[in-house]
């Protein structure tokens, strides 16, 4: 089993590697990530990018991604200030959350986003009187829950009734006069965003079906619109990554060009995250014990769930290689269980998985980390935070082994 990600440049040798658990982000894939992106939507001066801020914040990533003059998708405060100071430019900021803080709000207001994706009447009411105390208007895309299953896993699916996310079509009408009746906010769009890791693109044709309905309804009602927003979602190849670096982005991009009838003048706005980061980002851990129990072989890596939650929190899957050390002997393959050294019995990043031979001081790459890694790590059992390095600091070719 040769490593995937190998680009064969003269390289830091696996036993010079910083410490680790680290993070690793190829930035010449992102480029090709973000380039691919911007060629699938050049037909559509009227498609509208934003990166989703919480799959990764890393400076160097972030600056990549502004740099390429993509908006930005913030659910929190915080996030608006750090894209900002990433570069990103405020008039392109959409910002999403059930529970966006007066303090968030006025924060939004002062740096002037593009635009608050509203998920409930008391925010809406919220976001109207800050705005009157300050004196501006706020722009305003109601968040719909449409009621469509992403098919993905129940953690990560937004967009049914029993989610908390979004307002219900039942209330929609009752939520868009209130709006109007208000001095302080306006309506300018309709936002959507319905789960994560969605691999089936037949669910955004739902999803596009959906909006053309409620389009067609709310023009009965006399209510007009500047933009939509599908949100984000578009899922990535977690099982073989080396044989999908990059996302089917022209395949999802279009369709939203065959499906959604935009009306004249209408921008459409996408939010994706994990499919623009997910792939070009490795957990880079050392094996500290190879542990024979009764039953099964533990691999026991210095990185845990503190580093990389998605598999203890979601039930995910990562590809794992064991890129070996400095030692190149041969490795036969051999079924383990991968696990972190964190004191619960989740933190197991893989059961039964065949990997080459592993012994104490070996590399292991964690692939596909780059989105929702670092953003969700933490400093359970006082971890120290991963570190975080790319191919703009040192480079190595992913070690030898056969
Ligand atoms: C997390 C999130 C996204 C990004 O989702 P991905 O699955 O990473 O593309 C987009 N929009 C909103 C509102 C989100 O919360």
């Amino acid at each position: 089993m040769t490593p995937h990600f190998s680009r064969n440049i003269p390289h830091s040798s696996l036993n010079e590697l910083p410490d680790t658990p680290f993070y690793y982000y190829d930035t010449h894939l992102l480029q090709r990530t973000l380039e691919n992106i911007k060629s699938c939507i050049a037909q559509h001066d009227d498609y509208v990018v934003h990166y989703a801020i919480k799959a990764n914040t890393t400076p160097t990533v972030l600056s990549a991604i502004s740099s390429k003059g993509f908006g930005a998708d913030c659910v929190s405060g915080g996030e608006i200030k750090v894209a900002i100071n990433a570069g990103f430019d405020p008039g392109k900021i959409v910002f999403a959350g059930v529970g966006k803080t007066d303090k968030e709000i006025a924060y939004a207001l002062e740096v002037g986003i593009f635009c608050f994706n509203v998920e409930s009447l008391p925010e809406i009411d919220a976001i109207n009187e800050i705005a009157v105390r300050k004196n501006l208007k706020a722009r305003l895309a109601i968040r719909v829950n449409p009621n469509v299953d992403a098919h993905s896993h129940p953690k990560i699916t937004t967009g049914l009734n029993e989610n908390k996310f979004g307002i219900d079509i039942p209330h929609l009408l009752p939520a868009i006069r209130r709006i109007q009746s208000l001095e302080g906010v306006e309506l300018i769009g309709l936002h959507f965003h319905i789960g994560s890791q969605i691999t089936d693109l037949r669910v955004f044709e739902t999803l596009c079906e959906r909006i053309n309905e409620l389009q067609t309804e709310l023009e009965l009602h006399n209510v007009h619109l500047q933009h939509v927003n599908v949100g984000g979602g578009l899922g990535i190849n977690y099982k073989e990554p080396h044989l999908e670096k990059i996302a089917p982005f022209c395949e999802y991009f279009e369709v939203f060009g065959k499906k959604l009838f935009l009306r004249p003048g209408q921008t459409l706005h996408f939010e994706l995250g994990r499919s623009v980061v997910a792939q070009c980002g490795t957990l880079l851990s050392r094996v500290v014990y190879v542990k024979q129990g009764s039953h099964r072989k533990f691999v026991i890596l210095d990185a845990g769930f503190s580093d990389l939650a998605r598999v203890a929190m979601y039930g995910a899957y990562h590809y794992i290689e064991n890129l070996g050390s400095s030692d190149m002997s041969a490795r036969p393959l051999e079924y383990c269980d991968i696990v972190g050294p964190i004191c619960e019995s989740s933190d197991v990043f893989a059961q039964g998985r065949l990997v080459n031979q592993c012994r104490r001081g070996d590399v292991v790459a964690i692939r596909s980390a780059g989105a929702y890694g670092i953003t969700m790590a933490s400093t359970y059992n006082c971890r120290p935070l991963p570190a975080s390095f790319s191919d703009l600091d040192f480079t190595f070719d992913g070690g030898k082994l056969r």
